[in-house]
């Protein structure tokens, strides 16, 4: 069985014993190994930092950029293979295997033409000089410079290949050396992308580390100018957060959590509309893409109380089309859950929804297409009714990782806000309208819960990729249960890699240092 390694300080290592086995969730069979048994994290973390930090930072943001676009290149040259192994490792379809590796050459590459942008220049100003004092010469200007540690990467399984693309994009522009941590039961993709990058030779030696496997103490070596970025679980997150040297020495945390993304469906918007359409598109595709096994994925829709019943009707009628199965087989349209313990935890997360919401969709038999019977990780796209939005609890609270969501009726502007906030703070929100005073209401009611709230209206609606898909010029991330942290959105997603420093002094000597910087 073809081994998965880690590459560290420098070499491929492979890890003794108790290696850790990768399979198909489709059909179960064993596709790799991974283990990091005998691992020096502690060793793979200081190479980063001192071999790898410093031409890291040596070059402009001009010229890291042009390394990124060789990571974007060589991950769209080896498109293909890329996207068979997803789809094997993953369970997703092709199309959903597309999202995942297309979205990791896109984000490279939208960071590369950032670099470009930002020329040849290796700190960031931010703002204008201040005046401090009577005199005009005295004066501060705030400067952002690459922190001198390394980031440490650690992503879920949802997404190995955009998840590896999205951070490294942003921490090797700012100038940090990166170790990479995939979910080792779908670290095929990511693993391939970094053999890729190695045997490319594209960044300087140190200034990329993959670990494929389990983390073991890496999180305990972390330092001070070192930044952890992490998506995945809630609980993990606050195990992560709560290690003795992430709280001693103030290692910057950055978290990407869970999330009970809504969508709105406004009052205006009647069904038949250019607009309704949108939402049941928007709607059936989060629910089945990756077999709803991504983070931004709509889990609650709101519809008023007297559309409600049609839109049960409809969405009822979109998913029961959906064929279950092996997807390399061709009829297939969603394929299973990417490990048996996602599907015990989606079983079980349905089981809770059930007990306060009637089920609409996902009841019937399942015999996924191409797949030995009894093989497989499947359950059906999966629609729950919810009449009292205000009684209910675990749609509120408990996010079920898989295909399935909630309708909620409202009845007015201001009981959506309330309800849609009852997530405890989320990454996406979208509102389906062309009412501009309610979606004034409802967006800017809800906005300081989400990272991001999307306006879907009759005139835009077929120019927006849907709200589950992050771009990278905008923030991904959100308050509150989706763990408070932000990521991407242009030069903004350089800050976390960067210390920001007020630079105080004569504006002549300033501007001279800032301008050689
Ligand atoms: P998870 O179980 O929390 O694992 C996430 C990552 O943490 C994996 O790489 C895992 O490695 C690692 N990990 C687990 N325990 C660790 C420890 N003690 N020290 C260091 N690393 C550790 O989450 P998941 O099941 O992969 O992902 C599902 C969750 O992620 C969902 O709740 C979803 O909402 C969330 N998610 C959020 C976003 C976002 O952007 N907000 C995106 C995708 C997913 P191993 O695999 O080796 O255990």
């Amino acid at each position: 069985m073809q081994v998965l390694a880690s590459y560290v300080c420098g070499a491929w290592f492979e890890g003794k014993g108790n290696a850790h086995v990768l399979v198909n969730p489709a059909t179960e069979e064993p596709l790799a190994q991974a283990s990091t048994e005998g691992l020096d994290h502690a060793a793979a973390l200081s190479f980063a930092r001192e071999r790898g930090g410093p031409p890291l930072r040596a070059l402009t943001f001009a010229e890291r950029g042009d390394l990124l676009r060789a990571m974007s290149r060589v991950i769209h040259t080896n498109r293909d293979g890329l996207l068979d192994l997803a789809m094997k490792n993953g369970g997703g379809t092709r199309s959903d295997a597309k999202f995942d590796v297309d979205g990791a050459s896109g984000t490279l590459a939208y960071y590369a033409d950032l670099g470009k942008e930002l020329g040849p220049r290796k700190l960031l100003l931010d703002g204008e000089t201040v005046q401090l004092s009577r005199g005009p010469r005295f004066v501060g200007q705030h400067v952002l410079l690459p922190r001198r540690g390394v980031a440490v990467h650690i992503n879920a399984f949802n997404f190995p290949g955009w998840g590896l693309g999205e951070k490294v994009a942003c921490a090797v522009l700012a100038g940090m050396p990166v170790v990479v941590k995939p979910a080792t039961s779908t670290a095929f993709v990511a693993f391939r992308i970094a053999e890729l990058i190695v045997e490319a030779k594209i960044l300087p030696e140190g200034a990329f580390s993959i670990i494929t496997g389990p983390a073991g103490t890496l999180v305990e070596h972390l330092q001070g100018e070192d930044v952890l970025s992490f998506t995945g679980g809630g609980s993990t997150a606050a195990t992560l957060r709560a290690i003795a040297p992430v709280v001693r020495d103030s290692v910057r945390v950055n978290v990407e959590a869970d999330s009970l993304n809504s969508a709105i469906l406004g009052a205006d918007a009647e069904p038949g509309s250019d607009t309704y359409d949108a939402f049941l598109r928007d709607v059936t595709r989060d629910i089945t893409q990756k077999t709803g096994q991504k983070c931004t994925a709509i889990r609650r829709v709101f519809a008023p109380r007297a559309v409600a019943p049609q839109v049960l009707e409809d969405l009822g009628a979109r998913l029961s089309e959906f064929v279950v199965g092996d997807p390399s087989a061709e009829r297939v349209t969603m394929g299973p859950l990417a490990t048996a313990q996602q599907l015990r935890d989606v079983r079980a997360g349905i089981e809770r929804l059930a007990a306060e919401s009637k089920l609409v969709v996902g009841d019937g038999p399942l015999e996924p297409l191409g797949v030995p019977r009894g093989k497989g990780y499947f359950v059906l796209p999966t629609l729950f009714a919810q009449t009292d939005a205000a009684r209910a609890k675990a749609v509120h609270e408990h996010e079920v990782f898989g295909p399935v969501a909630s309708v909620l009726s409202y009845d007015a502007a201001a009981d959506v806000v309330a309800a849609v906030r009852r997530g405890g703070g989320g990454l996406v929100a979208s509102i389906y309208s062309d009412d501009r005073r309610a979606i004034g209401d409802i967006a800017l009611g809800i906005a300081s819960a989400h990272g991001r709230v999307v306006v879907v209206s009759a005139k835009i609606a077929d120019q927006m990729p849907g709200p589950g898909t992050v771009l990278p010029q905008s923030i991904h991330g959100g308050p509150g249960r989706a763990g408070g942290g932000e990521e991407l959105g242009g030069v903004r997603g350089l800050s976390f890699y960067s210390q920001r420093s007020a630079l105080q002094g004569d504006r002549a000597i300033l501007e001279a240092v800032c301008e050689k910087g």
